[in-house]
């Protein structure tokens, strides 16, 4: 490639770092600039689909995709490598096997877990933080039921999930369970009444931030369907068999996850960026402040909604809308034009309570349940995949049936 180009680094291929990537093939002419991606894999997952993978109601491999499936290796350099640090005063960025310059950059590294210092939390639970972690935790409960079956001293608790956290991805993440543990009960020729699944919050009421109405639904969607919520219940230790809550009493369970928290990734701090709550506070037009040729996005990004002077959350809606200006900026740079402003256009939100069970605001705050809710997750599911990849994607990879 030539390298008299200025070259763009992008960090991260995920919902942040694939749109954006995708964004300046379009807006760019292939003699403008240098594109580079790098990524850990050589495959792009969706983030907001590992619940499904951690459950087992989904296979890993339909929640990804090949990187060179989506962006052209002749267009665009991938690197397959996992990025250790960022020496910003020399435009440098450090792999694990190599070293690249840069000219532009972009940070989006996703999130790492944060247990919050609760004891024994990183050694004794699993995490869903991506393909891996996921695949892990649907490996092991499938290796409870089957211990179960085998093993003379394995006891009906072993069959217990305990899932730490009541937010978004530990009320999607039960959701699944309980559509799987009567397929493994199944499977394994066991009783469906043993298994547990059991959900902690500390706090007074699960998913903050959703309307209590729509609270209440999920909650009761969920325990009509075998959920126990162990709500206001603060973890005060995870033990290899269970949780210590509320003082001294003791939950048990054989699989263990925590879904309470999540931070920037840990690369941000290594580089040396100013960290508030593990993430890196953005410009409105998404550069680090003091960095002129610096771009953080996605969940390594606070982005300040000025109206309620207050971050918005972190989600994939606002990662690939991000990336819309991030790459609007960086061509603005190379043309010497005016940077845009980041505006977060809240198209609402739903989470899944199972594969056909849902419940959301949609557009301008219209609540949606049940079915509708469902097939509303999937339209946005499937609409990620055309803004990626067009139609072709969608009948790779997308969720097809409604139910
Ligand atoms: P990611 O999509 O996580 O991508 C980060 C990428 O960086 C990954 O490809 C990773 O492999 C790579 N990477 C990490 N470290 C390194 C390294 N050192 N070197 C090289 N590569 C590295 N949001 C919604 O809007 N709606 C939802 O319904 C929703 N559901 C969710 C369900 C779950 C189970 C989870 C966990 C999250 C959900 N979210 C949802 C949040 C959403 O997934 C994130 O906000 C979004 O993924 C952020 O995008 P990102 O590009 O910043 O990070």
């Amino acid at each position: 490639m030539n390298t008299n180009k200025p070259r763009i680094v992008i960090l991260g291929a995920g919902y942040a770092g694939m749109m954006t990537t995708k964004r300046l093939t379009q807006q760019l002419g292939a003699e403008e600039a240098e594109i580079v991606l790098i990524n850990k894999h050589n495959y792009h997952y969706q983030t907001t689909w590992l619940h499904e993978v951690a459950a087992g109601t989904r296979n890993q491999n339909q929640a990804r995709m090949m990187i060179s499936d989506v962006h052209n290796p002749n267009r665009v350099r991938l690197i397959y490598d996992s990025v250790v640090e960022v020496k910003k005063e020399e435009n440098l960025v450090v792999l694990e096997n190599s070293e690249l310059s840069y000219d532009y950059l972009v940070v989006s590294l996703g999130f790492e877990s944060n247990t919050f210092g609760i004891k024994g939390m990183d050694k004794n639970a699993f995490a869903i933080t991506d393909i891996e972690t996921s695949r892990l935790i649907s490996e092991h409960i499938e290796y409870q039921f089957a211990k179960y079956k085998l093993d003379p001293k394995a006891k009906e608790e072993d069959l217990a999930i305990l899932v730490g956290g009541g937010g978004f991805t530990g009320i999607e993440f039960v959701g699944e369970l309980v559509e799987q543990i009567p397929k493994l009960c199944k499977k394994y020729d066991i009783d469906p009444s043993i298994p547990k699944v059991i959900n902690v919050e500390a706090a007074p009421t699960i998913l903050p931030g959703f309307n209590e109405v729509l609270v209440a639904y999920a909650k009761s969607s969920l325990e009509t369907r075998g959920v126990e919520f162990r709500i206001g219940a603060k973890i005060e230790e995870c033990k290899k068999n269970g949780f210590v809550v509320n003082g001294d009493e003791e939950i048990k369970a054989g699989t263990i996850v925590w879904t309470g928290g999540v931070t920037g990734n840990s690369v941000l701090n290594k580089s040396g960026f100013e960290i508030t709550k593990g993430k890196v506070t953005v410009n409105g037009d998404l550069r680090v402040p003091g960095e002129e040729n610096i771009f953080i996005i996605g969940d390594c990004a606070w982005v300040m909604n000025e109206e309620e002077g207050r971050p918005y959350p972190p989600t994939a809606q606002a990662a690939m809308q991000h990336a819309d200006t991030c790459a609007a900026n960086i061509k603005g740079l190379l043309h010497n034009s005016e940077l845009t402003k980041f505006v977060f256009d809240d198209k609402g939100t739903v989470a899944s309570l199972g594969n056909s069970d849902a419940m959301g605001t949609v557009f301008s705050g219209t609540k949606l349940y049940g079915k509708p809710a469902s097939a509303m997750k999937k339209v946005i599911d499937n609409r990620y995949l055309f803004l990626l990849g067009g139609p072709k994607l969608i009948l790779k990879k997308g969720k097809l049936r409604p139910f």
